[in-house]
């Protein structure tokens, strides 16, 4: 609070006579019903009223919903009959509103078209594409180990204020074994053996990583996997940084082994094999949770080995270049991907993480909604709301699948003041055309999006 508004031309200094005015009105009208007495006259208010308010819960819709936003944050939510007369509100009739979605596994900045090489990776493409998940209402993301050091700046810089792009987790350099699967050369520094990991751990740690990543998989056998001492140093160095560590694995053996090493969370579901009640019971037990199951992920793998009927979709076009959508059309490199040696298994592991979330669901331990999108062809923004209709054909309910991409993704980055709409949380939210709990395919009726109570660039405009 207390962001008192600088204006810098005529149209800041409107806003600011706008916004003092706004909150005169709000200070008067709280005097005589006594909700509002803390209201400080300069404080950059928005009223917004009259929607459908899916406060992300998982409770019941509120028709006839009102929120006040004071300095980007949320200090009052209720029904619009109790809601402060202000002359300026925001008249959402007919709109639902959910909280700012959040995406638990990206990479960002690292690709241009279909091409991913770290020399793309500069704070401008990074900001674009910050710009590309808001617009497409996912205003929190976690990146998994792929960004430059550069990242921290931008970071530090939502963090000071009120950002107008979506916010950002980072993890660093996430930690490669050398030779093995994972990162992207130039940008990530191969570890060889136990003591090089723990240093590593430390220098993202130092650098102010939010939490540790590390890549634990052989790709099919074609590729060496991280020992098991390395993992544990990364483990421990981590966590004697005070630090959570979450982990790319495919075996459900690895998930095993990490789960007894002390990792906090899975950035990928078991896709081998159905996983079991030994390891759903050491993750409820120890707390590891499900950080992104990757439905979407494993669903791209496979989908442009042939015409894939988003690529006639506006909302799924919104995100790309027209040569990556190109590309992604074109006979031959769909061929290509066709004539892939894992091509033939990708379905199967799709359909063994789509099982395994259900089976983490129904055992109780906790999720959240993570793409893995940023790689060439997997789409920033579409794939989030791809993932919601994924667990809804898993057979979660839309208020479910909305839940985990808000709540539960808060709960999983340890984001205390984002996931839902209440009181003294950031105003991050999404505005949509049509009701998602009735269809989850409603969330892409993108209205606008709001971060910290202002109104930003969406898919919509
Ligand atoms: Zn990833």
């Amino acid at each position: 609070m207390g962001n008192a508004i600088m204006p810098k031309n005529d149209t800041a200094a409107r806003r600011g006579r706008k916004a003092r005015l706004t909150g005169r009105l709000l200070a008067a009208t709280a005097g005589a019903i006594g909700l509002f007495a803390a209201l400080p006259a300069l404080a950059e208010t928005l009223v917004v009223k009259n929607f459908t308010l899916i406060d992300g819960r998982g409770g019941a819709a509120e028709p006839n919903s009102a929120m006040v936003v004071e300095d980007g944050r949320i200090v009052w939510v209720g029904p619009s009959a109790q809601a402060p007369a202000a002359a300026d509100a925001v008249d959402l009739t007919g709109k639902y509103v959910i909280p700012g979605l959040i995406d638990t596994h990206i990479h960002m900045g690292n690709v241009h078209d279909l091409t991913q090489d770290e020399r793309f990776y500069t704070t401008e493409n990074v900001e674009a594409d910050l710009k590309t998940y808001a617009s497409y209402g996912f205003t929190t993301v976690a990146v998994m180990g792929t960004d430059k050091d550069s990242v921290f700046a931008v970071r530090n810089a939502e963090r000071a204020g009120r950002p107008t792009m979506t916010r950002l987790f980072t993890a660093g350099q996430g930690i490669v074994f050398r030779g093995g699967y994972g990162g992207v050369p130039g940008i990530n520094r191969p570890v060889t053996n136990a003591k090089e990991a723990a240093i590593e751990v430390d220098s993202q740690a130092a650098k102010g990583a939010d939490y540790i990543k590390f890549w634990l998989d052989d790709e099919l056998g074609t590729m060496p996997k991280m020992p098991p001492e390395i993992s544990k140093a990364v483990i421990d160095a981590a966590h004697r940084n005070g630090l959570k560590v979450f982990a790319h694995i495919f075996y459900l053996e690895d998930a095993k082994r990490l789960a007894a090493q002390g990792v906090d969370g899975f950035v990928h579901s078991v896709r081998d094999q159905p996983i079991d009640k030994a390891l759903t019971d050491a993750m409820k037990e120890k707390g590891i949770v499900q950080v992104a199951a990757t439905l979407s992920r494993e669903a791209a793998m496979f989908a442009y080995g042939k015409p894939a009927p988003q690529l006639g979709d506006p909302f799924f076009q919104q995100s790309l270049s027209p040569e990556a959508l190109r590309l992604l059309a074109s006979p031959e490199r769909q061929k290509t991907v066709a004539s892939s040696p894992a091509y033939p298994k990708l379905p199967s592991f799709f359909e063994t993480a789509m099982g395994n979330l259900k089976r983490e669901s129904a055992a109780g331990v906790h999720y959240g909604l993570g793409t893995d999108s940023g790689p060439p062809g997997r789409v920033a923004g579409y794939s989030g709301h791809w993932e919601m209709e994924l667990m809804v054909k898993d057979g979660f309910t839309p208020g479910q699948a909305i839940q985990a991409a808000t709540e539960y993704g808060a709960e999983v980055l340890g984001a205390k003041d984002l996931g839902t709409l209440e009181r003294a949380k950031w105003a991050d939210f999404v505005v949509l055309d049509a009701n998602p709990l009735q269809d989850i395919k409603n969330t892409r009726k993108i209205n606008s999006v709001y971060i910290a109570g202002r109104k930003v660039r969406s898919v919509a405009q």
